[in-house]
């Protein structure tokens, strides 16, 4: 049984027709036992923003900043839990000093930043994803990187992504993988999307980037895309795990 639906934002939720925002939000309002969860790349204040542009339903809690922030109801309280130990495991001076010498990490937007997080926006190649991951080793800095979109570069505490915050949660609330429904559609989804044992969605209009995921068994690939696909997947997993009404 499904008791709990983690969505990215934006190209999962956002991006498609008001239509299919609304008949996901009428559709969550009838089963009230789903806990709805954002999983975003965005900080906290643009989520924001992004969630009142439209008819979304209101998350019970609110992972930001690739899985570095995590905040609990409407009210959005911060979970100091989780933010205490990310404190201990990120020094941010020392990656940027790793990652000085380098010269064409890309623009670092101020309002894109995190407290746990860096990101960089720009055209990376393959040698120069190389020459990142060696500095940052050759300067002894251990973080987790996340390349999504061909453009965003997000560096983040090591083991840090929006499936370690899922795993968080899912102890809080008491629940197993199987019970959770997770839905994305670029590379910063793929460690929620391939959580061992979890009901996965890629909408259909997912980037290139992770279209190798469609062959895994955890898997829907939906027909509809953006929320429209979400619900449809969400559906497919309320099914397929003895729970559809
Ligand atoms: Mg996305």
């Amino acid at each position: 049984m499904i008791k709990m639906l983690v969505c990215d934002f934006d190209g999962t939720l956002d991006g498609g027709s008001s239509h299919g925002v609304n008949r996901l939000f009428d559709y969550l309002t009838k089963q009230p036992d789903i806990r709805f969860i954002i999983a975003t790349g965005r900080t906290l204040p643009s989520i924001r923003v992004g969630l009142a542009s439209n008819n979304y339903p209101k998350p019970h809690s609110i992972i930001s900043d690739v899985g570095t922030r995590i905040h609990h109801n409407h009210s959005q309280k911060p979970d100091h839990i989780w933010h205490n130990q990310l404190e201990s495991s990120w020094n941010k001076s020392k990656v940027e000093s790793a990652l000085a010498p380098l010269d064409f990490m890309g623009e670092r937007i101020e309002n894109h930043q995190g407290d746990y997080k860096i990101t960089f926006e720009g055209k990376l190649s393959d040698p120069q994803y190389e020459q990142i991951e060696s500095s940052l080793k050759l300067h002894g800095v251990d973080v987790h990187l996340t390349y999504s979109h061909d453009w965003y570069l997000d560096i983040t505490p090591r083991g840090v992504n929006k499936a370690t915050a899922i795993h968080h949660l899912l102890k809080q609330h008491k629940l197993s993988v199987e019970e959770v429904c997770v839905a994305g559609d670029s590379a910063n989804d793929t460690a929620m999307l391939t959580i061992k044992g979890v009901n996965s969605i890629l909408v259909a209009n997912h980037y290139p980037e992770v279209a190798h995921l469609s062959d895994r068994d955890n898997v829907y690939t939906s027909r509809a895309t953006h929320a429209e696909g979400v619900l449809e997947g969400l559906k497919y997993w309320q099914l397929r795990t003895g729970a559809s009404r």
